[in-house]
């Protein structure tokens, strides 16, 4: 079969923040980088990001610093977070969006003239650099323009615009190339297919690096859109890496639950940043009532105190509404539980009354034209309905903080499809600031990697012909059964049985479901041919989907305790034994997902000297706690 060939030093598989920042990097270091993504060129998850981006620039509350920001992500990830990366991002994000003003972004500003910086959920102080409820759009644009300014200077170089970065759009990659089948041979490239003309494209490169996004369309209720269909979780795992953290799921608390089109949809976190209260069926502002002990001393117990915050931050303590989302998402699924609900099956969320309509429509100009569009709604005058939607995943390639390396030589990972950086929760706005800083990390990473390459690793023609074997499958199956109806099995069984709060026997229940829907995906078709058929591309999108999936419920089923974004019914509390362990799944040789036990390092001392004891006795073990002693002594 006719296959396009071409010929990078670094291909990026995905355009959202992390691709195109680690691809910037990588042409910057001289190297020749292809950008590679499945959708249109500008339509990633990063442009839908609305709340803005993490970092402790000290703008707004000039008490603002990188080792409270490190403090604030690791008391958000529940202290299972890579403390290096923790530290890496805390350290460069402020760098890294003064580097985007400097290639053009418009952040709104204070009154001083300096970028603007809004409070979110588990953030100190405030800190979220941001263009009104837009960020992504803005972030996604900077970054374009970046990568259009690189090639006018390569056009007048080399005479050729796209002689150093070149776009494939709307190109999906199917799997990853190897030099042989171990998992420490190097890779060799990446093989896909053209979405529009089913044409196949094989590209041939000593470096790729993974942006691919998360997971979210293996749930029937998300924030994520057609392409988070865990590809390059699935493309690394069958290339050898190791994904971890894969049983942390955030399920964001305020999605849209109404009308049934739009369940899932985000409503941004903003909103609750600029005043918005969550109230149950009763009009109770319930969230008083789910401080958990953890976070007893940070967050207000009166409306009253609650309210002053906004306006004199030194003097009281946050509203509980801006608890960490895994908090927050739990006590609304309790009060709809309850039968405290609203009528569609979520809660109120409101900024009646709070912020004047033209203050509203001002700060969150997005939201206003959601609910106006979508459900009819006002936000200036009636209250939202919302309930929790999953939103992001925490786990994902195991890499090198430093380098963004995983342990396949020549794989790189960054953005959501990398794991460690969030621990079990993310903080909102720590997302865009990750993209950043480990999308120049990986590219750099990935250039550094080439520079101690003795020869470039080759694609055997075996190799090729298994990977357009692969691709071509579910077209010789015309006949086979529609893929949409194993999907929607798939989202159904992840959403009821391995949701917000798991049990055992139900995870044991997703795991047979997962086992039969693998089956019945090898035999589903796409009858069409390969002209724009999406019925082969889900077909093809389903073996990554069940793949990961297995992961998350596997790994669920393991961590007998409750942290995160990874709340069990059985075992309600947190663990001190479970923190240090990271539960770490690869594919053995017969393709069967395999999940190991691995010791998370100790935190670095002058890293651990910035918590005080009282606050690292809540998680750590006693063990752990007599070394801290020892060190602060
Ligand atoms: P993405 O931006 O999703 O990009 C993934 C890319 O990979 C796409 O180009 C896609 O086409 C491509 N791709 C996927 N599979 C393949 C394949 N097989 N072959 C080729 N290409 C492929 N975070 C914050 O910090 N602040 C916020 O305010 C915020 N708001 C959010 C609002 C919404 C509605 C959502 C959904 C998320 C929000 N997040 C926010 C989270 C954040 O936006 C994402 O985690 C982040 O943008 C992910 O970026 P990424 O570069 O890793 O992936």
């Amino acid at each position: 079969m006719d296959i396009e060939r071409h010929e990078y030093d670094v291909v990026v598989i995905g355009a959202g923040g992390a691709g195109l920042r680690a691809a910037i990097e990588a042409r910057q270091q001289g190297k020749r980088t292809a950008i590679v993504c499945k959708s249109l060129f500008g339509k990633a998850h990063t442009v839908m990001a609305e709340g803005g981006a993490a970092a402790a620039m000290g703008n707004v509350n000039p008490a603002d610093n990188w080792m409270v920001h490190f403090r604030d992500t690791m008391r958000g990830g529940k202290f299972l977070n890579n403390w290096r990366m923790a530290e890496l991002h805390a350290k460069e994000a402020a760098d890294r969006v003064w580097e985007l003003e400097a290639w053009g972004a418009l952040f709104d500003r204070t009154k001083d003239g300096k970028i603007s910086q809004r409070n979110f959920g588990g953030h100190e102080y405030p800190r979220l650099a941001h263009v009104g409820d837009r960020t992504g759009l803005e972030l996604i644009r900077t970054l374009q323009q970046r990568v259009v300014a690189l090639q006018q200077e390569d056009q007048e170089l080399h005479g050729d615009a796209e002689a150093y970065i070149k776009v494939f759009a709307e190109c999906t990659i199917t799997r990853l190339l190897k030099q042989g089948p171990e998992p420490e041979a190097p890779i060799s490239g990446a093989f896909g297919y053209w979405r529009e003309t089913g044409r196949l494209v094989c590209f041939d490169a000593p470096a790729v690096v993974l942006a691919t996004g998360g997971i979210g369309k293996s749930y029937t209720v998300t924030s994520n859109s057609w392409e988070y269909t865990g590809d390059g979780h699935a493309l690394a795992l069958l290339a050898g890496a190791k994904l971890i953290n894969m049983e942390f799921i955030q399920f964001h608390p305020t999605g849209m639950v109404w009308p049934p089109s739009v369940r899932g949809i985000l409503v941004t976190e903003s909103v609750r940043g600029d005043r918005g209260v969550l109230r149950n069926s009763e009009g109770k502002r319930f969230m008083f009532d789910y401080i958990p002990e953890v976070f007893k001393d940070k967050y207000a117990t009166s409306e009253e105190e609650a309210d002053r915050w906004y306006d004199d931050q030194a003097g009281n303590r946050r509203p509980p509404e801006l608890l960490p989302r895994d908090e927050v998402a739990r006590a609304i699924n309790s009060e709809v539980k309850a039968g405290r609900g609203s009528p569609h099956g979520g809660v109120f969320l409101s900024v009646v009354g709070r912020l004047s309509p033209a203050e509203i429509v001002r700060r969150l100009p997005s939201m206003h034209h959601q609910f106006k569009e979508l459900a009819d709604v006002d936000i200036t005058k009636e209250a939202m309905e919302v309930g929790p939607t999953c939103h992001y995943i925490m786990g994902g390639v195991e890499v090198d903080a430093d380098t963004g390396a995983s342990s396949v030589p020549g794989l790189f990972a960054a953005g959501e499809v990398s794991g460690g950086m969030h621990g079990s929760n993310r903080l909102g706005g720590n997302s865009l600031s990750d993209l950043l800083v480990f999308g120049r990390r990986a590219g750099a990473g990935a250039a550094a990697y080439l520079d101690g390459l003795a020869a470039r690793p080759v694609i055997s023609a075996e190799t090729l012909q298994d990977a357009e074997q692969e691709a071509v499958a579910p077209l010789s199956r015309a006949g086979g059964e529609n893929p949409y109806e194993v999907h929607h099995e798939l989202q159904r069984t992840m959403n009821e049985l391995v949701g917000i709060i798991r049990k055992a026997e139900e995870m044991r229940e997703a795991l047979e479901a997962v086992g039969k829907l693998k089956e019945r995906a090898a035999g589903t078709g796409a009858p069409g041919g390969r002209i724009y058929n999406p019925g082969w591309h889900l077909a093809l999108d389903l073996r990554n989907m069940l793949l990961v999936s297995e992961c998350v419920a596997r790994a669920a089923l393991l961590r007998e305790e409750s942290r995160g974004g990874h709340t069990r019914d059985d075992y309600p509390a947190m663990s001190a034994e479970w923190r240090r362990k990271l539960l770490r799944c690869a594919l053995t040789p017969g393709g069967e997902v395999a999940i190991e036990e691995a010791v998370q390092p100790s935190m670095r001392d002058d890293l651990i000297a910035l918590f005080d004891r009282a606050e690292l006795s809540k998680y750590v073990t006693a063990d752990e706690l007599a070394d801290y002693d020892a060190l602060v002594k």
